[in-house]
């Protein structure tokens, strides 16, 4: 195949007249030096939504004097906005749309009134960015896709792996205490046998609620598997995880869920291990997930401290 194409090239060999050309335009595109070619340039070799709108923000603030820039998105499940500067009593706000779709809003804000003139140069760059735009939505809708449960909703497997390596390396440089705990539904098979898997799914949904409705806002909840899940505390010590694992116990033995004239209950049993200096993610997860199986041996519906030493 790769020998086709080339001799397919070779036998549509461009002039060397063309290629000249080429370098040229090339080069007097990656050398200009107005706004223009700029803003093209720069806004063409990035997929960040933060970085896309920081480049943004450098070259508008280039062309014209304004206060605050403000650009809000729902993407997904989640809230985007990026603020930059101070703002004025003057605003002029945007809707960003590019075939039919909606791409975020965006306000610049500043003292005094904008003129005709400089809301053309506006629309003209905004004209610029709302393709890189679009493909910087669209990347970050994949990347929050790829990190998230679909059932409940909440970050999973991939986002936990991340945050163990993320909070092993901080732990390590700064000393900040972490603590991880797992939560294994009990005798979750009985469950879905007796009552489905559909109420089997009502209750994983209604979990993953109560463990983020148990925790604080800082604290990271994940589905780990089936009927597995993780929360990373940040700031926490053993001690602390213990209370909050109890907590979270507590929160899902309130959990009822109503199938006929049934009312669906579970429990869960919960391992907590701090992070120790120098341990790697695996041994962490290792040690939390032997502590969990030692609650569940002990009897299910409790809570075990992973061992500080082995
Ligand atoms: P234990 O107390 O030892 O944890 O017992 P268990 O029955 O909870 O554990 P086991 O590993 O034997 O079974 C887990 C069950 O979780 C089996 C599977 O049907 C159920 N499960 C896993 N993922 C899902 C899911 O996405 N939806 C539903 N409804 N059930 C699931
Ligand atoms: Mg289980
Ligand atoms: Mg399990």
């Amino acid at each position: 195949m790769a020998g086709n194409n080339r001799t397919h090239l070779e036998t549509r060999s461009i002039h060397p007249g063309r290629i000249a050309a080429l370098r040229q335009a090339r080069e007097a595109w990656t050398q200009a030096d107005d706004p223009v070619a700029r803003l093209y340039r720069r806004v063409s070799m990035t997929l960040s939504l933060e970085r896309l709108l920081g480049t943004f923000t450098e070259e508008l603030g280039q062309v014209l004097p304004f206060g605050q820039l403000v650009y809000r998105h729902r993407l997904g499940h989640q809230d985007f906005v990026y603020t930059s500067g101070m703002g004025g009593a003057h605003r002029c706000d945007y809707q960003l749309n590019l075939e039919g779709a909606n791409y975020g809003s965006l306000s610049l804000s500043r003292r005094s009134r904008y003129s005709e003139d400089e809301l053309e140069a506006i629309e003209f760059l905004l004209g610029i960015l709302i393709c890189p735009l679009r493909n910087a939505c669209q990347y970050a809708l994949v990347e929050q896709a790829a990190l998230t449960d679909s059932l409940t909703e909440i970050p999973n497997k991939r986002a936990l792996d991340m945050a163990l390596s993320r909070d092993c390396s901080i732990g390590d440089r700064h000393g900040d205490a972490f603590t991880l705990i797992l939560c294994d539904l009990d005798h979750f098979k009985k469950v879905n046998d007796t009552f489905g898997h559909v109420i089997g799914d009502h209750i994983l949904k209604a979990t993953a609620k109560a463990l983020k409705e148990a925790t604080r806002d800082g604290d990271s909840v994940f589905r780990f598997g089936g009927e597995e899940f993780a929360v990373m505390l940040p700031h926490a010590d053993s001690r602390d995880g213990q209370q909050v694992a109890d907590r979270i116990r507590a929160a899902i033995s309130n959990i009822c869920i109503p199938c006929g004239d049934r009312q669906v209950r579970v429990t869960a049993s919960t391992g907590v291990a701090a992070h120790r200096k120098g341990e790697s993610p695996d041994q962490w997860l290792a040690r939390a997930d032997d502590a969990l199986y030692r609650a569940k041996e002990a009897g299910r519906n409790r809570t075990h401290i992973a061992h500080v030493i082995d």
